[in-house]
């Protein structure tokens, strides 16, 4: 399963596939992750900071965080895309289309003022993340969502 999670400037990554329980994340940051919560992860009861070191504690790479760099992602399930926004500008998309009930991720693209923050697999994640809720088999053509999806 994966899941992002977001406060105004900071994107956590989780993949349950990747999770061997180790807790430290638990440790780190009591108030953020608590397994006998639903979401077990929730921003906003410790700092930015105290999130982040213990998200660099996890030893299985379940956890990754980025920078939000004030730049929205919604998934736009009509139009078979998730989107990257700043303000109302559409700065980057991530294109499925839909066969025999499998999604398939054939174009990532993010706008090259906005390279190297982290949107693209954004983009992606927020396509798995709709696919595994909707319950349907999810593959990539597009190269880059492959990497993601396969990390
Ligand atoms: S530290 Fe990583 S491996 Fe351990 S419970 Fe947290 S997410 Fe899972």
């Amino acid at each position: 399963m994966h899941r992002l999670y977001e406060n105004e400037d900071i994107v956590i990554f989780w993949n349950s596939d990747r999770c061997f329980h180790a807790k430290r994340c638990v440790t780190g940051s009591p108030k953020t992750f608590d397994i006998n919560r639903k979401p077990w992860i929730q921003l906003g009861h410790a700092d930015n900071k105290e999130v982040w070191q213990a998200i660099s504690q996890c030893p299985s790479g379940a956890l990754s965080c980025l920078y939000r760099h004030g730049i929205d992602i919604t998934i736009d399930l009509e139009g078979q895309k998730s989107l990257a926004l700043d303000g109302d500008k559409v700065i980057g998309e991530c294109d499925y289309d839909i066969s025999d009930g499998v999604w398939n991720i054939y174009h990532t693209e993010v706008s090259p003022d906005y390279k190297g923050k982290g949107i693209a697999k954004r983009l992606v994640y927020k396509v798995i993340e709709a696919s595994e809720r909707q319950k349907v088999k999810l593959e990539a053509s597009c190269s880059y969502a492959k990497k993601v999806i396969e990390e």
